[in-house]
């Protein structure tokens, strides 16, 4: 899958020029270098490119925003530069673009939420393009023309689209096959699907109303996690997750996941895949 990504600032995601090589033989390439991200970049699952918008400028001082007309505040970055950029990748022109392999985003304050089902349909495409805006936006000929849709990673106000590319990016890079280390890992995390495996029950639940998975999210934030020492700063794990039965440990952590959810996101609540012992244990939460 190929990324390319539009900015005023392509150092962000490549880091400085001079960049070095990290212990374990990546390129120091800024965020494009690390963790989950920068292996999925060296073993060739993901390919990212970053365009400089002032590379397709035409004049001495590669000036890429201008005035808005109306007056008002701030610049606004000129449609010219993106479209001339955004053609030179080879992507087809709007009225024939594949919209199943090809999607040009513009990341906005304006567009529709980002969230992991779009991360999971833009996993499924062959290159996405970000364009990252600045100043006061972008001219919204490039919405009206070019992008296929506007994207927001959520309810506040950034600098700049590189942030949100970089999360649109990294988040859908990782539901890429082969990506992470286990294949379950994407899944079955937080609003990941519930675990429908099995011939037993449906909705991912077993047939006696139990979650099939430790795992499956089904719409729910993850349940918590711990690891070694068993016991921190007088403070110990929670005993079930040390006892070794898996029915117990399922259970716990499917009424963690629960608890977490109603507390902090209650609206995923609505949607989620919930069995009759999960509504019970929800009610009691509401007693409290
Ligand atoms: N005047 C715009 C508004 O009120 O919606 C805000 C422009 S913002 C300062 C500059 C750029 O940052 C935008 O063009 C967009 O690319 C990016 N941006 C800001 N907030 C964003 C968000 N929540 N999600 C995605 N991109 C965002």
């Amino acid at each position: 899958m190929r990324f390319d990504i539009l900015t005023i600032f392509p150092n962000f995601f490549s880091g400085p020029p001079d960049h070095g090589v990290l212990d374990h033989g990546i390129l120091d390439h800024g965020i494009l270098g690390h963790g989950v991200l920068g292996r999925a970049i060296a073993t060739g699952a993901v390919q990212v490119a970053t365009h400089d918008l002032r590379d397709f400028t035409h004049d001495r001082h590669r000036t890429v925003d201008d005035r808005p007309f109306g007056g008002g505040e701030g610049m606004v970055l000129k449609a010219q530069p993106i479209f001339e950029c955004v053609e030179s990748l080879g992507v087809a022109a709007r009225p024939e673009r594949d919209l199943t392999r090809q999607s040009v985003v513009l990341l906005s304050a304006q567009g529709r939420r980002f969230t992991q089902a779009v991360a999971a349909r833009l996993a499924g495409m062959e290159q996405v393009v970000l364009i990252c805006g600045r100043y006061e936006g972008v001219d919204e000929r490039v919405s009206e023309m070019l992008a296929d849709e506007e994207l927001s990673i959520g309810d506040y106000v950034l600098s700049g689209g590189e942030l949100a590319a970089a999360v649109v990016l990294d988040a859908t890079a990782r539901l890429l096959p082969g990506v992470l280390g286990h294949a379950d890992s994407a899944r079955y995390e937080s609003f990941g699907e519930a675990d429908s495996g099995g011939n037993e029950g449906v909705d991912g639940m077993t047939a006696d109303g139990v979650p099939r998975s430790t795992h499956g999210a089904g719409g729910l934030l993850d349940y918590p996690h711990y690891t070694r020492p068993a016991e921190f700063r007088g403070v110990a794990i929670p005993e079930v997750l040390a006892g070794g039965d898996h029915a117990a440990i399922r259970l716990w952590r499917r009424r963690m996941a629960l608890k977490k959810t109603w507390r902090n996101r209650p609206d995923l609540l609505a949607g989620a895949v919930l069995s009759d012992e999960d509504r019970e244990f929800l009610a009691t939460l509401e007693e409290i």
